[in-house]
């Protein structure tokens, strides 16, 4: 991306922090990524910026800890066809694209071998397998973020969506629209989603208030006048949202931007990303005394993923 920050040395120097903390950064596989909008939210100087955290290649990730794999929820083992995976009954989860605008270091996907998931061949055979399935009424666009790819790329995907009669819900998990306002799909996918006869949710993906702006509040502000349902989930990460403040502000800030708390999810135990989990001790602990602190609609679902479960488990 030409207009984000090419390494995170650079974005250290950017920022303005401490040059030591230099030296516990990383090369990995995994490399790092962030756009310009996300960056802008970071404070300066400020080291332990829960943003910062999100996309910082440090030493922790080397670490082996025991648990953690390279495919905690199964994908790799529940995956019959190239870019589809049928986990739930009833709906059906579509690899649209194998990027991301940002890299997120807890991401669990980080592992996961996109680029054999991804073509427009795949496409046309996941929406073969849909279509012959009666049983399905939702489709949820995910990757990588599906919003990495072109509008006019979404659009058509869309279309064929819609042009399946048993399909009444169309699903978009997107961290675009957060990270990276004016990459997220608008104009000419808006006027069409304004007059689908699918019912159309975005689920964003926000980990902490700081991630919301004027520019965020636009967008969302758009989606919500063509009728999208906009709902959020978030990764519960030590360092980053793990006290009741935090979360509670985060409920809040979302809801004035128009989007209701879906998910808080305990961290998928990804290798590399033991450094970020909270135990489920704690977790159930900070989600009892959020209770105390919102009304019940900005309480987030807190679950996890089980590989195997037919549904995402709460604690
Ligand atoms: C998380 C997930 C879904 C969506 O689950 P909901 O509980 O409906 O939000 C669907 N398919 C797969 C494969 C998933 O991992
Ligand atoms: S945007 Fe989502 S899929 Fe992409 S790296 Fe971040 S958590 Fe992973």
């Amino acid at each position: 991306m030409s207009d984000s920050v090419r390494s995170s040395a650079a974005l250290l120097q950017q920022l303005k922090l401490d040059q030591t903390l230099n030296d516990k950064l990383i090369d990995s596989e995994f490399p790092y990524k962030a756009p310009k909008h996300f960056i802008s939210q970071i404070q300066l100087a400020d080291s332990k910026d829960p943003l910062l955290k999100q996309i910082l290649p440090v030493e922790e990730e080397l670490r082996q800890t025991e648990g953690f794999s390279q495919d905690p929820v199964g994908d790799f083992k529940k995956n019959p066809q190239p870019s589809l995976l049928h986990k739930y009954h009833g709906r059906v989860l579509l690899i649209a694209s194998p990027k991301c605008d940002i890299h997120c270091r807890y991401c669990f996907r980080r592992h996961f071998p996109y680029e054999e998931h991804t073509n427009q061949r795949h496409w046309q055979e996941a929406l073969n397998t849909i279509a012959e399935d009666n049983s399905l009424h939702e489709v949820i666009l995910s990757g990588g973020d599906p919003m990495s790819l072109s509008e006019a790329a979404v659009l058509k995907l869309s279309q064929q969506i819609e042009a399946i009669a048993h399909i009444t819900t169309l699903r978009i998990h997107s961290r675009t629209p957060v990270v990276a306002p004016d990459k997220a799909i608008q104009n000419k996918w808006l006027d069409w989603a304004q007059q689908s006869r699918l019912n159309i949710v975005i689920v964003v993906h926000c980990n902490h208030a700081n991630e919301l702006s004027e520019q965020t509040k636009e967008l969302f502000a758009k989606y919500r006048q063509a009728g999208i349902t906009l709902l959020n989930q978030s990764v519960l990460l030590k360092g980053i949202n793990d006290s009741v403040e935090t979360l509670k502000n985060l409920s809040h800030k979302l809801f004035a931007q128009g989007i209701l708390p879906y998910y808080l999810h305990q961290l998928d135990k990804v290798q590399g990303a033991s450094h970020f989990e909270v135990s489920d001790q704690q977790a159930l602990a900070l989600h009892e005394k959020l209770r105390t602190k919102l009304p019940g609609y900005l309480v987030p679902k807190l679950v996890r993923e089980i590989s195997g479960e037919p549904y995402k488990t709460p604690l």
